[in-house]
C-alpha cells in the first residue's frame, strides 16, 4: 500500500521559501534582501537550514502579544508496507501480527519569522529579538530533531490488530491501515508537541528573548533528552533509539556563536 505524503503543519502551509526571498510582495523582498545582505554567515547557514521565510505582519503578532515570533513547519512523507500472520484466536474474533516497514519518502523542517510591519533591517541582527527567533530556528534544526524523526516515523515494527472472525479476510487489509495511519497521526501530533515544548521552555527561560539565558549550554544539551522526552506525556520514547539523543560537540558548536557574553 502507498500513502502520499502528508503535511503535517502548526500554521498554514508556507509559499516555497527560498532564502526567504519568494513569494513575497516587493517591499517585503526589498526588505528581506537588506537583512540577509547582513546576516552574520553562521545565521545565513541557519536560514537555509531551516528553510526560513519571513512575514512582516503585526496582525499575528498582537494575538500572541510578541514582538516577533517563530513558527515551525514539518512535512513527513512515506510508504508502508506489511506483512501479516494470524495469531492463535478464540471465539468471535481473530487476532494477527502485522509486521510493517515504513520507507522514508521525505522529511522537511520549515520556519515562518514574523516581525512587525515596522521591523527595519538596520542594526537588526544586533537586536536580542531576532536573535532569539534564531535560538528558536537552531531548537528545530538540531540535529536530534532530525534523527527523532528517522526513528518516530519510519524504519520497522510490529502491530496486532484484532478482525471479527465473520467476513475477516474482508477486513484484514482495512484494519492494517487503519491502524498504520492511526500511529502516524498520534506520532505527528507527539513531535509536534516536542518541539512546541522545546520552544516554550526557551521563550519561558528568555521570558521571549527579552532576558538573556545565564546557561544556554545547558538549555540546548537538556532539549531531546531522555528525560526531556519522557516529560512529554503520550510521547512513544520507545521508538527513540538513545543514540539518536546524543548530544554531540559538534551540535554544541552549532550553539556557539549565540553564547551571550
Ligand atoms: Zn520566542
Amino acid at each position: 500500500m502507498a500513502q502520499d505524503p502528508v503535511a503535517a503543519t502548526n500554521n498554514p502551509p508556507a509559499d516555497s521559501a527560498n532564502n526567504g526571498t519568494a513569494a513575497l510582495s516587493d517591499p517585503d523582498a526589498d526588505r528581506v534582501l537588506s537583512l540577509l545582505k547582513e546576516a552574520p554567515p553562521h545565521l545565513l547557514r541557519l536560514i537555509d537550514r531551516g528553510k526560513v521565510r519571513w512575514s512582516f505582519d503585526d496582525r499575528p503578532l498582537k494575538e500572541a502579544r510578541k514582538q516577533g515570533l517563530t513558527k515551525f513547519q514539518y512535512e513527513v512523507g512515506h510508504r508502508a508496507q506489511f506483512r501479516y500472520r494470524w495469531l492463535a484466536s478464540s471465539g468471535s474474533q481473530y487476532r494477527l501480527a502485522a509486521s510493517i516497514a515504513y520507507q522514508k519518502l521525505s522529511f522537511e523542517m520549515k520556519h515562518e519569522i514574523i516581525l512587525s510591519e515596522f521591523f527595519s533591517a538596520q542594526g537588526a541582527w544586533k537586536s536580542r529579538l531576532l536573535l532569539h527567533e534564531f535560538d528558536h530556528i537552531c531548537i528545530s534544526t538540531d540535529p536530534r530533531v532530525a534523527s527523532i524523526a528517522e526513528d518516530l516515523f519510519f524504519g520497522r515494527e510490529r502491530l496486532e490488530v484484532v478482525v471479527d472472525a465473520e467476513g475477516y479476510q474482508q477486513q484484514v487489509q482495512k484494519k492494517i491501515e487503519e491502524e498504520i495511519l492511526e500511529k502516524f497521526e498520534e506520532r505527528k501530533a507527539a513531535f509536534g508537541k516536542m518541539l512546541q515544548e522545546a520552544y516554550d521552555r526557551l521563550d519561558a527561560l528568555s521570558q521571549h528573548g527579552l532576558q538573556p539565558i545565564e546557561d544556554r549550554k545547558k538549555l540546548f544539551s537538556e532539549l531531546f533528552s531522555h528525560e526531556f522526552l519522557k516529560a512529554i506525556e503520550g510521547f512513544p520514547l520507545d521508538r527513540i533509539d538513545e543514540k539518536s539523543l546524543e548530544f554531540s560537540p559538534a551540535v554544541e558548536m552549532h550553539y556557539e556563536p549565540f553564547f551571550v557574553p
